[in-house]
């Protein structure tokens, strides 16, 4: 395959990027004075430099956080509510040019950009609703076998929050976080990915801007050993929230064990599309190529397994061959095209990797062994069918357009192949027996299960996973709770 042309669209001109670190309401450079050079990974030109945080700029902006937060803490919701509001509409006023920073940065389609920015508007207008229902909520009383005693639970912001995220849905990871935490009444100290830190510069510029007061967010970019480590280490941070590889997340919970800090992990996936025999065949191409090569299969709830009923399985791969070689690969910019670069280099040749894996652990390639020459890291959608159980395709999350097919002979076979990994994530059914939907739904074990739908994930709802996949939940009143502490306040009723 050729080179794709990649055309050069620059935001940069239009007005100026944010490129430093954000600590006690004011920007300012890193301590040690470094700086990480950001990438377009569509052309491996520098798009910017950005400072780059160490641990005194950790302790710095987690100080500012421990100071703000005496105040914040009391504020009510609806308070914060104004402020998540107003994040919202400076998404809103910012959108087209925070999705042309995603697309520049992290190589995604303008398109899919632009479902982001979406994203995160919706999360600030849902965890600004939620804020408001904590000043009607407040504190719960609990009925106890005692005439005499009265017992209220209330919910308290949990202090300091670090929040780590990765680079392949910058922004919406973020909000995730971000939007609940202030929510809760929790001050905060933001790690963006140092590969995809434009778009996130941009956002934190906006919540910057919404009036909060000094200290109660603050932003240190930089790498995951300079920054992400020391945030994840400091003792006035109460909790981290983390989410990013499975290994990393080990990692960070391990270092927080020293200061007993609570843990949120939003981790690695290897999960499952189960197609039945009585599928809508138009349906399940969609579902499946949707599932597995939006964001270039940079996705950690990319449905990489395909499982197929025997008796269908040919007709199946002839028709996810064919949407995969007319997938348009190329600049994220020109409309049309459908999958941009991978995010990074070291993705890029990780990906290169586990394809030469497959090939030589049996498993039989059917598409995407054109290399794509030129700038930039852009591979083919890629098909492996006859895929070993024991191959590290089928078992290792590959995170790139590679999907893995499988056969079945009964839905029993169906569950346990999907059931058989050391993650849960998510799963998608695809069958027209609404019966049998619910069935295997109910039997596996992952977070989330789409039945006959693509990948919709509305904040009111949750996201997580089973077993090495999450700790914890985001979204929905969940993930209010994560950055919540509980406090019971027990009275005599004549003291009252
Ligand atoms: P990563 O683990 O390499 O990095 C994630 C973040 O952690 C980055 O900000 C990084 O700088 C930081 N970090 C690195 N080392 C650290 C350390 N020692 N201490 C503290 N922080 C450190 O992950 P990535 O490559 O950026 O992202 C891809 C991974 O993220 C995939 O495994 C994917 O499945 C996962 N992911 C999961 C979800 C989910 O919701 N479950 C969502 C998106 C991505």
């Amino acid at each position: 395959m050729s080179t794709p042309q990649v055309s050069h669209v620059d935001s940069t001109d239009e007005m100026q990027l944010q490129t430093q670190l954000y600590i006690d309401g004011r920007w300012c450079s890193a301590a040690g004075g470094a700086q990480l050079a950001i990438l377009n990974p569509s052309t491996e030109e520098v798009l910017a430099h950005v400072d780059a945080g160490n641990a005194d700029d950790v302790d710095r902006a987690v100080r500012a956080a421990a100071r703000a937060f005496k105040s914040w803490r009391n504020t009510n919701g609806s308070t914060r509510a104004r402020y998540l509001r107003a994040i919202a509409r400076g998404v809103e006023a910012r959108s087209e040019r925070l999705a042309t920073l995603q697309s520049q940065n992290n190589g995604k389609p303008l398109e899919e950009a632009r479902i982001d920015v979406g994203d995160v508007i919706a999360t600030f207008e849902y965890y600004a609703g939620l804020a408001e229902g904590l000043d009607v909520n407040g504190d719960s009383e609990v009925t106890i076998p005692s005439a005499e005693h009265r017992a209220l639970i209330r919910r308290e912001p949990a202090g300091v929050v670090g929040l780590i995220v990765p680079w392949n849905f910058p922004m919406v990871t973020t909000a995730w976080k971000l939007a609940p935490a202030l929510a809760a009444g929790c001050a905060v100290v933001l790690k963006p990915s140092e590969i995809t830190p434009l778009p996130e510069l941009e956002l934190a510029s906006i919540v910057a801007e919404c009036g909060l007061p000094p200290g109660v967010f603050n932003v240190v970019t930089g790498t995951g050993v300079e920054v992400g480590a020391p945030l994840a280490a400091h003792p006035l941070v109460a909790k981290v929230s983390f989410t990013g590889s499975t290994g990393v997340g080990q990692t960070v919970m391990k270092t927080a064990a020293d200061t007993l800090k609570g843990v949120s992990l939003e981790l690695g996936g290897k999960s499952s599309i189960i197609v039945f025999a009585d599928a809508d065949l138009d349906l399940a191409v969609d579902l499946v190529t949707g599932g597995a090569f939006f964001n270039a299969g940079q996705m950690c709830s990319a449905t990489s397994r395909v499982l197929v009923d025997r008796s269908i399985a040919d007709a199946l791969v002839e028709r996810l061959v064919d949407r995969a070689a007319r997938t348009v690969v190329g600049d994220p910019f020109v409309p049309g095209v459908q999958m941009g670069p991978l995010t990074s280099r070291a993705q890029f040749e990780r990906v290169q990797r586990y394809i030469a894996r497959g090939k030589e652990e049996g498993a039989r390639l059917v598409i995407g062994d054109e290399p794509v020459t030129g700038a930039g890291y852009f591979v083919r959608p890629t098909i492996f069918v006859d895929v070993p159980t024991n191959s590290s395709v089928w078992r290792e999350e590959i995170f790139g357009p590679v999907l893995c097919v499988r056969s079945f002979d009964s839905e029993q076979d169906a569950i346990d192949a999907a059931n058989d990994s050391e993650f849960g994530l998510v799963a998608t059914v695809v069958t027209s027996d609404t019966a049998r939907g619910k069935r295997v739904a109910d039997a596996l074990d992952a977070g989330v299960v789409w039945i006959n739908a693509p990948q919709l994930i509305f904040p009111q709802t949750s996201w997580g996973g089973y077993k090495r996949s999450s700790l914890g939940r985001e979204l929905g009143p969940f993930g209010l709770a994560a950055f919540q502490e509980i406090k019971q306040i027990l009275s005599t009723r004549n003291g009252e």
